[in-house]
Protein backbone atom coordinates (compact mmCIF):
# COMPACT_ATOMS: atom_id res chain seq x y z
CA UNK A 1 0.00 0.00 0.00
CA UNK A 2 1.43 3.12 -1.19
CA UNK A 3 0.52 6.73 0.76
CA UNK A 4 -0.05 9.29 -2.22
CA UNK A 5 -0.38 13.06 -2.11
CA UNK A 6 -1.56 14.75 -5.02
CA UNK A 7 -1.03 18.20 -5.46
CA UNK A 8 -3.10 20.14 -7.70
CA UNK A 9 -5.82 17.58 -7.25
CA UNK A 10 -8.93 19.53 -8.89
CA UNK A 11 -7.14 20.11 -12.25
CA UNK A 12 -7.03 18.12 -14.82
CA UNK A 13 -4.10 16.03 -13.99
CA UNK A 14 -5.30 15.90 -10.82
CA UNK A 15 -8.72 14.29 -11.64
CA UNK A 16 -7.04 11.79 -14.24
CA UNK A 17 -4.94 10.91 -10.95
CA UNK A 18 -7.65 10.16 -8.85
CA UNK A 19 -9.69 8.69 -11.45
CA UNK A 20 -6.51 6.11 -11.73
CA UNK A 21 -6.04 5.41 -7.75
CA UNK A 22 -9.81 4.70 -7.39
CA UNK A 23 -9.25 1.73 -9.50
CA UNK A 24 -6.72 0.21 -7.59
CA UNK A 25 -7.72 0.51 -4.25
CA UNK A 26 -5.72 -2.25 -2.74
CA UNK A 27 -2.59 -0.33 -3.91
CA UNK A 28 -2.87 3.39 -3.27
CA UNK A 29 -4.13 5.45 -0.16
CA UNK A 30 -4.92 8.87 -0.67
CA UNK A 31 -2.65 10.65 2.18
CA UNK A 32 -3.73 14.16 0.89
CA UNK A 33 -5.28 16.61 -1.77
CA UNK A 34 -4.77 20.22 -2.49
CA UNK A 35 -5.98 22.92 -4.69
CA UNK A 36 -5.43 26.63 -5.07
CA UNK A 37 -9.33 28.01 -3.81
CA UNK A 38 -12.22 26.03 -5.93
CA UNK A 39 -14.37 24.92 -2.60
CA UNK A 40 -17.28 22.96 -4.84
CA UNK A 41 -14.16 20.88 -6.64
CA UNK A 42 -12.45 19.72 -3.44
CA UNK A 43 -15.86 19.30 -1.58
CA UNK A 44 -16.54 16.38 -4.23
CA UNK A 45 -13.07 14.86 -4.27
CA UNK A 46 -13.20 14.80 -0.19
CA UNK A 47 -16.50 13.39 -0.20
CA UNK A 48 -15.99 10.53 -2.62
CA UNK A 49 -12.36 9.88 -2.01
CA UNK A 50 -11.56 10.25 1.81
CA UNK A 51 -7.97 11.97 2.01
CA UNK A 52 -6.47 12.58 5.44
CA UNK A 53 -5.90 16.21 4.51
CA UNK A 54 -7.37 18.72 2.08
CA UNK A 55 -5.07 21.66 1.52
CA UNK A 56 -6.62 24.89 0.28
CA UNK A 57 -4.12 27.64 -0.24
CA UNK A 58 -6.34 30.28 -0.12
CA UNK A 59 -8.06 30.32 3.60
CA UNK A 60 -11.24 31.75 3.04
CA UNK A 61 -11.90 28.44 0.63
CA UNK A 62 -10.68 26.59 3.46
CA UNK A 63 -13.18 28.22 5.95
CA UNK A 64 -15.72 27.66 3.19
CA UNK A 65 -14.42 24.06 2.81
CA UNK A 66 -14.61 22.90 6.37
CA UNK A 67 -18.04 24.67 7.06
CA UNK A 68 -19.73 22.70 4.26
CA UNK A 69 -17.94 19.09 4.93
CA UNK A 70 -20.39 16.50 6.27
CA UNK A 71 -20.28 16.48 10.17
CA UNK A 72 -19.23 12.42 9.81
CA UNK A 73 -16.57 13.52 7.90
CA UNK A 74 -12.95 12.00 8.95
CA UNK A 75 -10.74 14.61 6.34
CA UNK A 76 -8.64 17.70 7.65
CA UNK A 77 -8.61 20.50 5.83
CA UNK A 78 -5.60 22.69 5.98
CA UNK A 79 -4.74 26.09 4.94
CA UNK A 80 -2.26 27.69 2.81
CA UNK A 81 1.12 27.39 1.06
CA UNK A 82 3.15 26.13 4.06
CA UNK A 83 0.36 23.58 4.23
CA UNK A 84 1.25 22.42 0.93
CA UNK A 85 4.84 21.90 1.67
CA UNK A 86 3.66 19.66 4.55
CA UNK A 87 1.42 17.17 2.82
CA UNK A 88 4.27 16.91 0.42
CA UNK A 89 7.41 16.76 2.20
CA UNK A 90 5.53 14.84 5.23
CA UNK A 91 7.32 11.32 6.59
CA UNK A 92 3.81 9.30 6.46
CA UNK A 93 3.99 9.84 2.29
CA UNK A 94 5.38 7.60 -0.69
CA UNK A 95 4.37 8.92 -3.46
CA UNK A 96 3.99 12.79 -4.48
CA UNK A 97 1.67 13.53 -7.74
CA UNK A 98 3.01 17.23 -8.85
CA UNK A 99 -0.06 18.76 -10.60
CA UNK A 100 -0.11 22.66 -10.04
CA UNK A 101 -0.04 24.26 -13.02
CA UNK A 102 3.16 26.88 -12.75
CA UNK A 103 6.00 28.30 -11.16
CA UNK A 104 3.60 28.48 -7.79
CA UNK A 105 4.41 24.36 -7.78
CA UNK A 106 7.89 24.67 -7.30
CA UNK A 107 8.05 24.91 -3.81
CA UNK A 108 5.97 22.19 -2.85
CA UNK A 109 7.22 20.14 -5.50
CA UNK A 110 10.91 20.84 -4.04
CA UNK A 111 9.40 19.51 -0.36
CA UNK A 112 8.70 15.97 -1.86
CA UNK A 113 12.30 16.19 -3.99
CA UNK A 114 14.16 17.08 -0.76
CA UNK A 115 12.73 14.64 1.43
CA UNK A 116 13.56 11.73 -1.43
CA UNK A 117 10.08 11.13 -2.41
CA UNK A 118 9.01 9.26 -5.05
CA UNK A 119 7.60 12.48 -7.39
CA UNK A 120 5.22 12.13 -10.53
CA UNK A 121 6.04 15.15 -12.38
CA UNK A 122 3.67 17.12 -14.55
CA UNK A 123 4.47 20.72 -13.30
CA UNK A 124 7.01 20.87 -16.14
CA UNK A 125 7.27 24.52 -15.16
CA UNK A 126 8.73 23.59 -11.66
CA UNK A 127 12.04 21.96 -13.56
CA UNK A 128 11.89 24.64 -16.24
CA UNK A 129 12.13 27.30 -13.52
CA UNK A 130 14.78 25.93 -11.62
CA UNK A 131 16.19 23.17 -14.16
CA UNK A 132 19.80 22.09 -12.32
CA UNK A 133 18.69 22.86 -8.89
CA UNK A 134 16.25 20.51 -9.19
CA UNK A 135 18.07 17.72 -10.43
CA UNK A 136 20.32 17.94 -8.41
CA UNK A 137 18.42 18.16 -5.09
CA UNK A 138 16.72 14.71 -6.49
CA UNK A 139 20.55 12.94 -6.31
CA UNK A 140 21.32 14.36 -2.92
CA UNK A 141 17.86 13.29 -1.81
CA UNK A 142 17.49 9.60 -3.57
CA UNK A 143 14.51 11.21 -4.63
CA UNK A 144 12.73 9.34 -8.01
CA UNK A 145 11.50 11.84 -10.49
CA UNK A 146 9.06 10.00 -13.08
CA UNK A 147 8.17 12.42 -15.85
CA UNK A 148 4.17 12.41 -16.29
CA UNK A 149 3.90 14.86 -19.29
CA UNK A 150 3.47 12.51 -22.11
CA UNK A 151 6.17 13.57 -24.19
CA UNK A 152 8.95 12.85 -21.36
CA UNK A 153 6.89 9.82 -20.11
CA UNK A 154 6.80 8.16 -24.08
CA UNK A 155 10.72 8.81 -24.21
CA UNK A 156 11.02 7.28 -20.79
CA UNK A 157 9.35 4.21 -21.74
CA UNK A 158 11.58 4.15 -24.80
CA UNK A 159 14.79 4.01 -22.62
CA UNK A 160 16.99 1.10 -21.94
CA UNK A 161 16.52 -0.03 -17.96
CA UNK A 162 19.68 1.26 -16.68
CA UNK A 163 18.97 4.82 -18.55
CA UNK A 164 15.99 5.00 -16.33
CA UNK A 165 17.23 4.42 -12.98
CA UNK A 166 19.40 7.69 -14.05
CA UNK A 167 16.71 10.63 -14.76
CA UNK A 168 18.77 13.45 -14.65
CA UNK A 169 22.05 12.53 -15.18
CA UNK A 170 22.22 9.93 -17.99
CA UNK A 171 24.56 10.15 -20.94
CA UNK A 172 22.81 9.91 -23.38
CA UNK A 173 25.34 8.12 -25.88
CA UNK A 174 26.91 5.78 -23.10
CA UNK A 175 23.29 4.32 -24.18
CA UNK A 176 23.63 4.24 -27.80
CA UNK A 177 21.15 7.11 -28.08
CA UNK A 178 21.15 9.44 -31.12
CA UNK A 179 18.31 11.79 -29.91
CA UNK A 180 15.20 12.16 -28.69
CA UNK A 181 12.24 13.49 -30.83
CA UNK A 182 9.69 15.02 -28.98
CA UNK A 183 6.21 14.91 -31.21
CA UNK A 184 3.65 18.19 -30.95
CA UNK A 185 0.37 18.80 -32.64
CA UNK A 186 0.96 21.98 -33.16
CA UNK A 187 -2.43 22.87 -31.73
CA UNK A 188 -5.51 24.20 -33.03
CA UNK A 189 -4.22 27.00 -34.85
CA UNK A 190 -1.84 25.15 -37.17
CA UNK A 191 -3.62 25.88 -40.17
CA UNK A 192 -5.15 29.35 -39.06
CA UNK A 193 -3.97 31.74 -41.22
CA UNK A 194 -0.66 33.49 -39.63
CA UNK A 195 -2.05 36.94 -40.21
CA UNK A 196 -5.76 36.20 -38.56
CA UNK A 197 -3.77 35.12 -35.64
CA UNK A 198 -3.90 38.31 -33.60
CA UNK A 199 -8.04 37.89 -33.76
CA UNK A 200 -7.93 34.46 -31.65
CA UNK A 201 -9.97 34.73 -28.38
CA UNK A 202 -9.28 32.69 -25.29
CA UNK A 203 -12.04 30.38 -26.57
CA UNK A 204 -10.75 29.44 -29.46
CA UNK A 205 -7.26 28.87 -28.00
CA UNK A 206 -8.23 26.46 -25.74
CA UNK A 207 -9.92 24.44 -27.90
CA UNK A 208 -7.14 22.00 -28.50
CA UNK A 209 -7.94 18.95 -31.16
CA UNK A 210 -6.82 16.06 -29.28
CA UNK A 211 -6.05 16.80 -25.56
CA UNK A 212 -8.54 17.95 -22.52
CA UNK A 213 -6.12 20.11 -20.26
CA UNK A 214 -6.31 23.07 -18.02
CA UNK A 215 -6.25 26.33 -19.24
CA UNK A 216 -3.13 27.13 -19.00
CA UNK A 217 -1.31 24.33 -20.75
CA UNK A 218 -4.21 24.57 -23.53
CA UNK A 219 -2.69 28.54 -24.31
CA UNK A 220 0.72 27.48 -24.51
CA UNK A 221 -0.54 24.60 -26.78
CA UNK A 222 -1.42 26.92 -29.08
CA UNK A 223 1.60 29.12 -28.97
CA UNK A 224 3.55 25.71 -28.91
CA UNK A 225 5.64 27.49 -25.92
CA UNK A 226 4.39 24.18 -24.40
CA UNK A 227 6.59 22.59 -26.97
CA UNK A 228 9.03 24.75 -25.65
CA UNK A 229 9.03 24.04 -21.45
CA UNK A 230 8.67 20.36 -22.72
CA UNK A 231 11.87 20.62 -24.93
CA UNK A 232 13.59 22.59 -21.58
CA UNK A 233 12.16 19.91 -19.45
CA UNK A 234 13.36 17.19 -21.81
CA UNK A 235 16.85 18.96 -21.66
CA UNK A 236 17.01 18.14 -17.98
CA UNK A 237 15.10 14.86 -17.11
CA UNK A 238 17.82 13.16 -20.18
CA UNK A 239 20.55 15.31 -19.88
CA UNK A 240 20.38 16.33 -23.79
CA UNK A 241 23.01 18.19 -25.87
CA UNK A 242 21.47 20.84 -28.48
CA UNK A 243 21.92 18.32 -31.25
CA UNK A 244 20.31 15.65 -28.88
CA UNK A 245 17.14 17.34 -29.00
CA UNK A 246 14.72 17.25 -32.12
CA UNK A 247 11.03 18.76 -31.99
CA UNK A 248 8.50 17.26 -34.78
CA UNK A 249 5.27 18.13 -35.47
CA UNK A 250 2.83 14.95 -35.58
CA UNK A 251 -1.07 16.06 -35.76
CA UNK A 252 -2.74 12.76 -34.31
CA UNK A 253 -1.19 12.83 -31.06
CA UNK A 254 -0.63 8.98 -31.56
CA UNK A 255 3.21 8.82 -31.12
CA UNK A 256 3.72 10.54 -28.21
CA UNK A 257 7.69 10.85 -28.70
CA UNK A 258 10.35 8.94 -30.11
CA UNK A 259 14.02 8.06 -29.19
CA UNK A 260 16.57 7.28 -31.95
CA UNK A 261 19.24 4.86 -31.04
CA UNK A 262 22.58 5.41 -33.41
CA UNK A 263 22.08 1.71 -35.12
CA UNK A 264 19.15 3.41 -37.13
CA UNK A 265 16.37 2.12 -34.81
CA UNK A 266 14.20 4.20 -33.54
CA UNK A 267 11.56 3.45 -30.62
CA UNK A 268 7.96 5.54 -30.05
CA UNK A 269 5.45 5.10 -27.56
CA UNK A 270 1.91 5.41 -28.76
CA UNK A 271 -1.39 5.60 -27.07
CA UNK A 272 -4.70 7.25 -26.72
CA UNK A 273 -3.94 11.00 -26.09
CA UNK A 274 -5.78 10.25 -22.85
CA UNK A 275 -3.63 11.63 -19.79
CA UNK A 276 -4.63 8.45 -17.70
CA UNK A 277 -1.78 6.03 -19.69
CA UNK A 278 1.17 8.20 -18.45
CA UNK A 279 -0.38 8.19 -15.07
CA UNK A 280 -1.08 4.66 -14.33
CA UNK A 281 2.61 3.81 -16.22
CA UNK A 282 4.72 6.61 -13.60
CA UNK A 283 2.02 4.98 -10.61
CA UNK A 284 2.52 1.47 -11.25
CA UNK A 285 6.73 1.29 -12.48
CA UNK A 286 8.11 -0.79 -13.24
CA UNK A 287 4.62 -2.60 -13.12
CA UNK A 288 2.26 -2.03 -15.63
CA UNK A 289 -1.40 -1.62 -13.87
CA UNK A 290 -5.20 -0.57 -15.82
CA UNK A 291 -6.09 3.16 -16.45
CA UNK A 292 -9.53 3.19 -18.13
CA UNK A 293 -7.57 3.65 -21.35
CA UNK A 294 -8.34 0.93 -24.34
CA UNK A 295 -5.96 -0.04 -26.54
CA UNK A 296 -5.56 2.11 -30.15
CA UNK A 297 -7.72 0.73 -32.92
CA UNK A 298 -5.10 0.92 -35.88
CA UNK A 299 -7.91 0.47 -38.07
CA UNK A 300 -9.67 3.64 -36.97
CA UNK A 301 -6.44 5.83 -37.21
CA UNK A 302 -5.82 5.90 -40.40
CA UNK A 303 -2.89 8.04 -41.24
CA UNK A 304 0.53 9.47 -39.10
CA UNK A 305 1.71 12.12 -40.07
CA UNK A 306 5.42 14.62 -39.55
CA UNK A 307 6.05 17.79 -40.56
CA UNK A 308 8.98 20.20 -39.25
CA UNK A 309 8.35 23.39 -36.94
CA UNK A 310 7.01 27.05 -38.50
CA UNK A 311 8.72 29.16 -36.63
CA UNK A 312 6.84 32.17 -37.95
CA UNK A 313 3.81 30.56 -36.45
CA UNK A 314 4.64 29.59 -33.37
CA UNK A 315 8.14 32.20 -32.55
CA UNK A 316 7.22 31.53 -28.53
CA UNK A 317 8.99 28.08 -29.17
CA UNK A 318 11.64 29.79 -31.05
CA UNK A 319 12.00 32.18 -27.85
CA UNK A 320 12.04 29.04 -25.55
CA UNK A 321 14.48 26.76 -27.50
CA UNK A 322 16.89 30.10 -27.83
CA UNK A 323 16.33 30.37 -23.93
CA UNK A 324 17.48 26.78 -22.93
CA UNK A 325 20.38 26.89 -24.25
CA UNK A 326 21.21 30.36 -22.82
CA UNK A 327 21.08 29.49 -19.36
CA UNK A 328 18.76 29.18 -16.26
CA UNK A 329 18.02 32.70 -15.74
CA UNK A 330 16.21 32.67 -19.06
CA UNK A 331 14.38 30.22 -18.87
CA UNK A 332 12.99 31.21 -15.61
CA UNK A 333 12.34 34.33 -17.22
CA UNK A 334 10.56 32.90 -20.11
CA UNK A 335 8.44 30.89 -18.09
CA UNK A 336 7.24 33.75 -15.52
CA UNK A 337 6.69 36.01 -18.61
CA UNK A 338 4.67 33.57 -20.09
CA UNK A 339 2.33 32.76 -17.13
CA UNK A 340 2.06 36.66 -16.91
CA UNK A 341 0.84 37.17 -20.72
CA UNK A 342 -1.03 33.81 -20.68
CA UNK A 343 -3.41 35.51 -17.43
CA UNK A 344 -3.62 38.64 -19.79
CA UNK A 345 -4.75 36.93 -22.75
CA UNK A 346 -7.21 34.76 -20.59
CA UNK A 347 -8.61 37.98 -19.13
CA UNK A 348 -9.10 39.55 -22.66
CA UNK A 349 -6.49 42.25 -21.97
CA UNK A 350 -4.08 41.50 -24.71
CA UNK A 351 -3.70 39.83 -28.01
CA UNK A 352 -3.24 35.89 -28.52
CA UNK A 353 0.18 37.41 -30.73
CA UNK A 354 1.14 39.73 -27.68
CA UNK A 355 1.67 36.60 -25.81
CA UNK A 356 5.18 36.29 -27.86
CA UNK A 357 6.05 39.98 -27.94
CA UNK A 358 5.42 40.29 -23.79
CA UNK A 359 7.82 37.24 -23.42
CA UNK A 360 10.38 38.47 -25.61
CA UNK A 361 10.31 42.07 -24.41
CA UNK A 362 10.91 40.20 -20.51
CA UNK A 363 14.25 38.49 -21.65
CA UNK A 364 15.45 41.59 -23.45
CA UNK A 365 15.17 43.31 -19.90
CA UNK A 366 16.50 40.32 -18.15
CA UNK A 367 19.81 41.18 -15.89
CA UNK A 368 21.93 37.65 -15.31
CA UNK A 369 21.84 36.93 -11.89
CA UNK A 370 24.13 34.25 -10.79
CA UNK A 371 21.77 31.10 -9.80
CA UNK A 372 22.78 29.01 -6.95
CA UNK A 373 19.55 29.03 -4.55
CA UNK A 374 15.65 28.96 -4.84
CA UNK A 375 15.85 32.41 -3.82
CA UNK A 376 17.61 33.87 -6.63
CA UNK A 377 15.46 32.21 -8.99
CA UNK A 378 12.68 33.62 -6.94
CA UNK A 379 14.35 37.04 -7.44
CA UNK A 380 14.42 36.37 -11.00
CA UNK A 381 11.02 35.30 -11.60
CA UNK A 382 9.96 38.04 -9.51
CA UNK A 383 11.52 40.46 -11.85
CA UNK A 384 9.97 39.25 -14.99
CA UNK A 385 6.69 39.12 -13.77
CA UNK A 386 7.43 42.90 -13.12
CA UNK A 387 8.71 43.50 -16.72
CA UNK A 388 5.76 41.09 -18.55
CA UNK A 389 3.15 43.11 -16.20
CA UNK A 390 4.62 46.88 -17.95
CA UNK A 391 4.61 45.13 -21.40
CA UNK A 392 1.20 43.97 -20.98
CA UNK A 393 -0.07 47.70 -19.89
CA UNK A 394 2.00 49.18 -22.73
CA UNK A 395 -0.06 46.62 -25.21
CA UNK A 396 -2.88 47.08 -23.75
CA UNK A 397 -2.53 51.20 -23.47
CA UNK A 398 -1.09 51.42 -27.30
P1 LIG B 1 -5.31 22.88 -14.20
O1 LIG B 1 -5.39 24.33 -14.39
O2 LIG B 1 -6.40 22.01 -14.70
O3 LIG B 1 -5.11 22.55 -12.64
C1 LIG B 1 -4.16 23.22 -11.87
C2 LIG B 1 -4.19 22.78 -10.42
O4 LIG B 1 -3.23 23.60 -9.71
C3 LIG B 1 -5.55 22.99 -9.73
O5 LIG B 1 -5.77 21.98 -8.81
C4 LIG B 1 -5.35 24.34 -8.99
O6 LIG B 1 -6.14 24.43 -7.83
C5 LIG B 1 -3.89 24.27 -8.62
N1 LIG B 1 -3.29 25.61 -8.52
C6 LIG B 1 -3.38 26.63 -9.41
N2 LIG B 1 -2.71 27.71 -8.98
C7 LIG B 1 -2.19 27.37 -7.78
C8 LIG B 1 -1.40 28.06 -6.82
N3 LIG B 1 -1.01 29.33 -7.00
N4 LIG B 1 -1.03 27.39 -5.70
C9 LIG B 1 -1.41 26.12 -5.49
N5 LIG B 1 -2.17 25.42 -6.36
C10 LIG B 1 -2.55 26.03 -7.48
O7 LIG B 1 -3.90 22.42 -14.82
P2 LIG B 1 -3.52 21.02 -15.51
O8 LIG B 1 -3.90 21.05 -16.94
O9 LIG B 1 -3.98 19.89 -14.65
O10 LIG B 1 -1.93 21.09 -15.47
C11 LIG B 1 -1.20 20.90 -14.27
C12 LIG B 1 0.28 20.76 -14.62
O11 LIG B 1 0.46 19.58 -15.40
C13 LIG B 1 0.81 21.91 -15.48
O12 LIG B 1 2.13 22.17 -15.11
C14 LIG B 1 0.76 21.36 -16.89
O13 LIG B 1 1.72 21.94 -17.74
C15 LIG B 1 1.07 19.88 -16.64
N6 LIG B 1 0.53 18.99 -17.67
C16 LIG B 1 -0.80 18.93 -17.90
C17 LIG B 1 -1.32 18.07 -18.88
C18 LIG B 1 -2.80 17.96 -19.11
O14 LIG B 1 -3.21 17.12 -19.90
N7 LIG B 1 -3.63 18.74 -18.46
C19 LIG B 1 -0.43 17.31 -19.64
C20 LIG B 1 0.93 17.39 -19.38
C21 LIG B 1 1.41 18.23 -18.40
MG1 LIG C 1 3.07 17.27 -22.97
Amino acid sequence: MQSITILGATGSIGQNTLDVVARHPDSYSLFAVTANGNVNAMLEIVCRYKPQYAVMVDSGAAERLRSQLPVDAKTEVLAGEQALTEVSGCAEVDVVMAAIVGAAGLAPTLAAINQGKRVLLANKEALVVSGELFINAARNSGAQILPVDSEHNAIFQCLPDLAQQQVGHMQLTDHGIDKLLLTGSGGPFRHTPIQTLSQQTPEQACNHPNWSMGQKISVDSATMLNKGLEYIEARWLFNCQREQLDIVIHPQSVIHSMVQYIDGSVIAQMGEPDMRTPIAHVLGFPERIRSGVKGLDFMALGELSFMPVDFNRYPCLKLAIDSCWAGQSATTTLNAANEVAVAAFLQGQIRFTDIAEVCDSALQSLECIKVDSVEALMAIDSQARRAASQRVEQVVYA
